[in-house]
């Protein structure tokens, strides 16, 4: 038995899920004549009460299309430090857009309205432009913490205000839907753009959806073309969406009760310095010095554990639909067992 924790991509579809896929039915979606894609498109952006979305190979490419669409080379994207968009995208905020970060540090990975709003530039010839605000929830390299409603209103308010675009990265917002209790249709409209990934903890092989208004998504999918993201019959792969949207999304609290007990046993360790706050479905901590994290993570390997490395001496279990109680139980075994 292999128990992988290395990230809630490794879901494997399920025989429902397959199903699903094998009898979409599909067309040319440059086109727009996949009703597959066309039907997801539409029942994601009705979830979150936004006018219309667009179906991406990946999370990456939604955010970066957001981005393309809401500035113009030179403006600035505030953001944490800690963001995928800025960390894990490949400079893609410089690269494809001509834009530059300004990192704030917030509170594990959660910009605050005041933080946001003391670092908007003020309008002179000098002055990099400050266009939009990019926040990510949950925060994944923070350990999967999430917003509070009132923490994004304030946020959208903030922006409002001072005329910014502001973007979601959602791609794993349904873990702070579930556990927060806020529903899609309170967040959608606080965001001029939102990025919700399928193939996370919702457990599809592939696919990301970005929602907005339609002049909006009629720009992204321009852009979705350019970067090279039009894609044909790939209902198929919709249809896996579509099935994890019905499926996938309240079984999310199972992945935290079972991080809940990961996390318990991770602290009970002897060689582990740190464990960051378990909110969602994330466990990152940190080993004492005197036990290397290669020969850690190599002794949980040998014994059938998957994990990532995320820092110096630091490492990430995630939990998702393919970890059962019982790899739970057999994962805390190995654990105590390493010296
Ligand atoms: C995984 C992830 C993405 C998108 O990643 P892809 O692998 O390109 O789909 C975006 N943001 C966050 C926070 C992520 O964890």
């Amino acid at each position: 038995m292999t128990i992988d924790l290395r990230s809630d991509t490794v879901t494997l579809p399920s025989k429902g899920m397959k199903d699903a896929m094998f009898s979409a039915v599909v067309g040319d979606d440059v086109f727009g004549e996949d009703s597959t894609i066309n039907t997801l498109e539409e029942r994601a952006a009705k979830m979150f009460g936004m006018e219309a979305g667009l179906f991406c190979p990946s999370g990456t490419m939604t955010n970066q299309i957001a981005i393309n669409v809401s500035t113009k080379p030179g403006d600035e994207v505030i953001c944490d430090y800690t963001s995928h968009v800025y960390q894990y995208e490949g400079g893609g905020i410089a690269r494809n857009s001509g834009v530059q970060a300004k990192l704030l540090h917030g509170d594990r990975g959660r910009i605050s309205s005041t933080q946001v709003e003391e670092s908007i530039n003020q309008i002179f010839d000098w002055l990099t432009r400050s266009k939009l605000v990019s926040i990510e929830n949950t925060v994944n390299k923070a350990g999967g913490s999430y917003y509070s409603l009132q923490q994004m209103q304030e946020l959208s308010a903030v922006c409002k205000k001072r005329s910014l675009l502001m973007h979601l990265d959602g791609a794993r917002i349904f873990n702070a839907i579930i556990e927060a209790g806020y529903t899609p249709t309170e967040i959608g409209p606080l965001f001029n753009s939102i990025s919700i990934c399928l193939s996370k903890g919702l457990g599809a092989p592939a696919g990301s959806v970005l929602l907005g208004s339609k002049e909006f998504i009629r720009e992204a999918r321009r852009a979705r073309k350019v970067f090279g993201g039009g894609m044909r019959q790939a209902g198929f792969i919709a249809a896996a969406g579509l099935y994890a949207l019905d499926h996938n999304i309240d079984r999310l609290k199972e992945d935290h009760r079972r991080a809940q007990v990961l996390r318990d046993a991770v602290q009970a360790l002897p060689y582990v310095k740190e464990v960051l706050p378990v909110e969602t479905n994330i466990i990152i901590f940190t080993l004492h010095d005197a036990i290397p994290v290669d020969y850690f993570m190599q002794r949980l390997a040998d014994n059938g554990v998957k994990s990532a490395l995320f820092g110096k001496q630091t490492v990430r279990f995630v939990t998702h639909l393919d970890i059962n109680d019982q790899m739970i139980e057999k994962t805390i075994e190995v654990l105590k067992k390493v010296q």
